[in-house]
């Protein structure tokens, strides 16, 4: 028969056929044109066995593909976003994969949905984790309704549903990029062409936000742009995740010569889940080997057409080193600006509302905070309201040119000093709110003057057996917010199903009396990472001798400590090993605390040193140790089943003939936990 026949039949491709026929024991040669016809029918006899397996090796090599397409995202770490609930299209745009691939994996799920269909949260969650993707929950579920409060309450601020008094504001714009791409470079050049120097001859203060004036070609009037100064997009991403809305525009900057990477994937991720308008910047143009094109390219594979090409983004090619091009990036951002311009609205005319952009503790001047006002006027004298609470109030404002000033209208960012408490990056600050805050403040009787904040109450954890879980209290105290954030993200990653890892305080600066004081009212550790002891904090510690201070340099050092503290916490394990029984046939001798009895084993086997229980008609009675055994007259270490023998049985309890004995061997051992998250390699 003809191989070409045979293949038909048995409806394997014929290349395939050959190729696979030697491991099924025919070898007809890999080039065979002809078979015997004897041979062509045990082939079709096994033709669905071959078919099983070529099925089986296409399934594994799609799952092999599958799994290295996920290893790879995994190492780029691609973040998406993703809301509580998202159409199918909308989703399968998040991922970047076609629609199509993203509905067979929902019905690989058990999932039949159309493209227009919505999938929640979860089922979209599992998918994208499925695929390798890092899930971000999008946007705006603040922690505490306090927070909710106040991040609805910018919302209705910037909205544009008020219009009444709503005037234009400058745009705030925020720079993204993968790392050495040039965004701190392009914020430098964007500054120093654009600022005059103040007429004091002051240098620009970094305070996390500068703006500048700029005077459109054809146009006589100033406009200004307020600038995010923290290029990149963790800070971005923290204050989203807690509900704030800073930012109107992007720039996203891609540089010639290195194109595309993770990081500028993750920053189209998140411009597109917070629906920002974008410009993209081509930088890095007077370097020999930039290839404009070819980043364009990469952007359209990314659904990023430039408009030149017929899409939606403004693309500008610049040079931040040589400063080409900055100011045709600054009027297309003002070109946008017009375009988006009923979005980039706000009243001047209320008490001020704006989040909190940049936050530290400054060794002579205490909390100092960057607020962006975003609507309203922030004056000097009003309240400084976060959370709810009042935070202080405005004792003397600067503006990027680190000159004093007594007003900040919407757009503006303004170094804030009179700040009691140091408040967190992506806090809401509400002037409005003073009121309310106030009366709460009485009501409560709460003191304004605490240095920590966002106190829980202790509450015991339990486990899933209900059982109260042993619980490490801490009071964390850090230099900066970006450490503390950290601290408390590897903190809450301290999952067990036996100990739990409680902050009841957290806070920046160094360690207070009211930090000590809630230690030991909490029966918590004070944890102090690049900090010091204040000199009242000392004093508080002689009176409360029992409130232990750990001092860190080293996140991982401090990390390793919890771990250490949790092992502690961890019950020993006790391990009950059963070696055998033996009947009591006669008691020889009786002594004030041991006895001299003949047994014989009959099961397992007795060993010298083990401890016994003794069961009387299923009752125990007691317990001793096996001091000694002997067989005859040897003594002996071990005596097995069917064997009867002498023992010197230690203990108060008076044995009886007819008792059974049941040696066992008691382990007490040391629990280790290892949290993955300290121990994995990098
Ligand atoms: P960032 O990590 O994105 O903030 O990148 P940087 O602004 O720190 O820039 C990374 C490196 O690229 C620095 O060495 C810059 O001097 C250099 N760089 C930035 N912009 C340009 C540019 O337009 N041309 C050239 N040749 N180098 C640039």
């Amino acid at each position: 028969m003809n191989v070409t026949e045979l293949a038909r039949r048995v409806g394997i491709h014929t290349n395939v056929l050959l190729e696979i026929l030697p491991e099924f024991g025919f070898d007809i040669g890999k080039k065979a044109i002809k078979v015997d016809d004897r041979v062509a029918q045990a082939i079709m006899r096994s033709s669905k066995r071959m078919k099983d397996e070529l099925e089986r090796r296409k399934k594994e090599e799609a799952k092999k593909r599958k799994e290295l397409e996920r290893a790879m995202r995994k190492e780029r770490g691609e973040i998406v976003y993703v809301p509580d609930v998202i159409s199918v299209r909308d989703f399968a745009g998040r991922l970047n994969l076609p629609v199509t691939s993203v509905i067979m994996e929902l019905m690989k799920n058990g999932i039949l949905a159309n493209l227009n269909q919505n999938i929640d949260r979860e089922t979209a969650t599992v998918l994208a984790e499925d695929m390798g993707f890092v899930v971000e929950q999008e946007a705006s579920v603040p922690a505490t309704a306090g927070e909710e409060a106040t991040a609805d309450a910018l919302q209705a601020a910037l909205s544009t549903q008020v219009v009444g008094d709503m005037t234009t504001r400058p745009p705030v714009v925020v720079v993204m990029g993968h790392v050495d791409h040039g965004k701190t470079k392009l914020l430098d050049a964007i500054r120093s062409t654009n600022i005059m120097a103040t007429e004091s001859g002051g240098i620009t203060q970094h305070i996390g936000a500068y703006q500048i004036e700029h005077t459109m070609k054809g146009q006589k009037t100033k406009r200004h742009v307020t600038f995010i100064d923290t290029p990149g997009h963790e800070a971005f991403t923290v204050m989203r995740s807690r509900g704030a809305r800073i930012a109107d525009i992007a720039i996203l900057v891609v540089a010639a010569d290195d194109g595309v990477m993770p990081q500028t994937v993750e920053a189209i991720n998140i411009i597109k889940a917070a629906k920002l308008p974008m410009v993209v910047a081509i930088n890095k143009i007077d370097k020999p080997d930039a290839n404009i094109d070819k980043v364009k390219t990469e952007l359209s594979g990314r659904n990023i057409l430039p408009e030149e090409w017929g899409g939606k983004t403004p693309v500008v090619a610049i040079s931040a080193k040589e400063g080409k091009n900055i100011d045709q990036l600054v009027e297309t951002i003002l070109l946008v600006a017009d375009v988006e311009e009923a979005n980039i609205r706000a009243s001047a005319d209320r008490p001020a509302i704006g989040t909190i952009i940049e936050s530290h503790v400054d060794k002579g001047e205490g909390p100092v905070a960057t607020v962006l006002v975003q609507a309203g006027t922030l004056h000097r004298g009003d309240s400084l309201v976060v959370n709810n609470k009042v935070y202080g109030t405005v004792r003397a404002m600067k503006n990027y040119r680190g000159e004093d000033v007594l007003v900040a209208p919407p757009s503006t960012p303004v170094r804030v000093l009179g700040f009691k408490i140091a408040p967190e990056v992506g806090d809401i600050m509400d002037v409005s709110k003073s009121d309310t805050a106030e009366k709460v403040r009485k009501s409560k009787g709460v003191s304004t003057t605490k240095t920590t904040h966002s106190i829980n109450q202790p509450t015991q954890e339990t486990n899933q057996d209900n059982q109260p879980k042993k619980t490490l209290t801490l009071v964390i105290k850090a230099d900066v917010l970006g450490s503390l954030e950290a601290i408390l993200g590897s903190v809450e990653k301290f999952q067990h199903d036996e100990v739990a890892v409680k902050v009841v305080g957290k806070g920046l600066g160094n360690i207070t009396e009211a930090d000590v004081a809630r230690a030991e009212s909490s029966h918590a550790q004070i944890l102090a990472f690049r900090v010091q002891m204040s000199p009242m904090g000392q004093a508080e510690l002689r009176n409360k001798p029992t409130v232990v201070v750990g001092k860190f340099d080293v996140i991982y050092a401090l990390l390793e400590y919890i771990e250490a503290e949790l092992q502690k916490l961890l019950p020993a394990e006790h391990i009950i090993t059963e070696h055998g029984h033996a009947k009591v046939l006669a008691i020889f001798r009786t002594d004030k605390s041991a006895m001299t009895i003949g047994a014989r084993v009959i099961s397992g086997k007795m060993l010298k040193g083990l401890r016994v229980r003794v069961r009387r008609s299923n009752m125990i009675e007691g317990e001793g140790t096996i001091e000694s055994l002997q067989l005859g007259q040897s003594v002996e270490k071990q005596i097995f089943e069917g064997t009867e023998f002498g023992m010197r049985f230690a203990g108060k309890l008076r044995v009886e003939v007819g008792d059974i004995l049941e040696a066992y061997s008691e382990e007490i051992r040391k629990r280790t936990i290892e949290f993955k998250h300290l121990h994995q390699e990098k």
